[in-house]
């Protein structure tokens, strides 16, 4: 049964109207006719049986049939702190984080970072999207949150909403991600918040004052991964730590 995103707000009185883009996609390329029963999901983990109606005017809109239980998701939260890169690695992040079960990506334009912050509202509009597209084709029922982009300055006062913040930096020498997860195993941990660096990785200054606020620096191994890389492997040694990757 095909599947289509349409937010909590489209809902209404038992119907759910889907979008232009979405509504467009449905009559034009996959060519469905009202009566077609689809899937649709609103990305705060609810999904709905729904049966289609194709009005000649193009809009679309379907009645909820049913309730379908959906995908379970990671009982860990894991959000991962990016550090703003060129735009198209921006988004494969976001959309592999998504497919590997990240909670929420925040961009952060460190002082390394080559794309500044501004324009970014288009921007954000881009990686809402990868984010919605990929939990379509992946079949998750939430949409991971992508937050406004920050400056790298402003995410230290944000760590105490976080169990555990670490830092994934190529340099360090002593504490590898195993074993800080193997420590941080001993206390209750329900979100974690992860730093990946832009292709420039942090500067040492990044580095020293992520620790003073409270983030373990980890390395991800003797290579040096780049930046779109190294979120992604973060993400999913963690799930895999935490068990959160059988079916
Ligand atoms: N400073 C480097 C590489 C940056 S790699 C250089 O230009 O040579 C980009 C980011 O990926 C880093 O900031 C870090 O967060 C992460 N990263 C890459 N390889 C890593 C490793 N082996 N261990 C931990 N983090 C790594």
């Amino acid at each position: 049964m095909y599947r289509f995103f349409a937010g909590p707000e489209q809902f209404r009185d038992g119907k759910v109207f889907l979008a232009t883009e979405e509504a467009y996609h449905l009559r034009k390329v996959l060519r469905l006719e009202s009566g077609t029963m689809v899937r649709v999901f609103n990305g705060r983990g609810h999904e709905y049986q729904v049966q289609l109606t194709v009005e000649t005017s193009g809009r679309v809109w379907g009645q909820v049939v049913a309730e379908i239980d959906v995908l379970k998701e990671p009982k860990l939260k894991v959000t991962l702190a990016q550090g703003l890169a060129k735009r198209e690695k921006n988004e494969l992040v976001v959309q592999k984080a998504t497919e590997i079960g990240v909670q929420a990506v925040i961009p952060v334009a460190c002082e390394r970072s080559v794309v500044k912050l501004s324009r970014k509202s288009t921007r954000e509009d881009r990686l809402r999207r990868a984010a919605r597209e990929a939990a379509k084709q992946c079949g998750r029922a939430v949409v991971p949150v992508v937050e406004p982009a920050c400056a790298f300055r402003d995410l230290p006062a944000r760590f105490n909403a976080f169990d555990a913040v670490l830092l994934c930096w190529e340099e360090e020498g002593s504490t590898d991600l195993k074993r800080a997860l193997q420590q941080l195993r001993r206390q209750p941990l329900e979100n974690l918040l992860v730093l990946v660096g832009p292709e420039g990785g942090f500067t040492l200054a990044e580095v020293h004052t992520a620790r003073e606020h409270g983030a373990r620096s980890v390395s991800l191994g003797p290579r040096i991964l780049r930046t779109e890389t190294a979120g992604l492997v973060a993400l999913t040694a963690i799930l895999y730590e935490f068990d959160e990757l059988e079916p």
